[in-house]
C-alpha cells in the first residue's frame, strides 16, 4: 500500500535495522524500544490488522508465530522469557495499520498488561 510505513521499511524506502527476514515476514527493531529487545514483526503483505483477517491468512499468522520464536532465540531471550503483542483499533492504541506483532524482553516484564 503506497502510504503505508510499515510497506515503506519493508520496500527499503524507509530505512530500518533489521533483524530478521523471510519469503512472508519482516522484523526490525522499534524506533522507540519498550523494553530491551524490541523488534516489530510485520507480514510483507499488506494487511491492516488482525480484525482484517478473513482465514485466508492463517497459513501466514503461524509463519509470524514461528518467526517470533526464531527471533527470540536469535535475540537470546527464549529463555528468560518474551511478550508478543498485536494492538487492534484505537482502544489498545494502534498507530500503524498495517498488521504487526510486537516482541518484547530482555528484562521482567510488568504482569500488568495495559
Ligand atoms: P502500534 O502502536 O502497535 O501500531 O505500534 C507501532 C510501532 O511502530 C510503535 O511502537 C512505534 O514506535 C513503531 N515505529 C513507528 N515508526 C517506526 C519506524 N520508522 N521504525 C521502527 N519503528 C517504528
Amino acid at each position: 500500500m503506497n502510504d503505508c510505513l510499515f510497506c515503506k521499511i519493508i520496500a527499503g524506502a524507509i530505512p530500518s535495522e533489521r533483524v530478521y527476514e523471510d519469503s512472508y515476514a519482516y522484523a526490525f527493531r522499534d524506533i522507540s524500544p519498550q523494553a530491551p529487545v524490541h523488534v516489530l514483526i510485520v507480514p510483507k503483505a499488506h494487511l491492516s490488522g488482525l480484525d482484517g483477517l478473513t482465514g485466508a491468512e492463517d497459513r501466514l499468522l503461524a509463519d509470524l508465530l514461528r518467526a517470533a520464536h526464531t527471533i527470540a532465540v536469535q535475540e537470546g531471550i527464549d529463555g528468560s522469557g518474551y511478550r508478543l503483542i498485536s494492538n487492534c483499533g484505537p482502544d489498545a492504541c494502534q498507530s500503524v495499520h498495517h498488521l504487526h506483532f510486537h516482541l518484547l524482553g530482555g528484562k521482567q516484564l510488568s504482569e500488568k498488561m495495559d
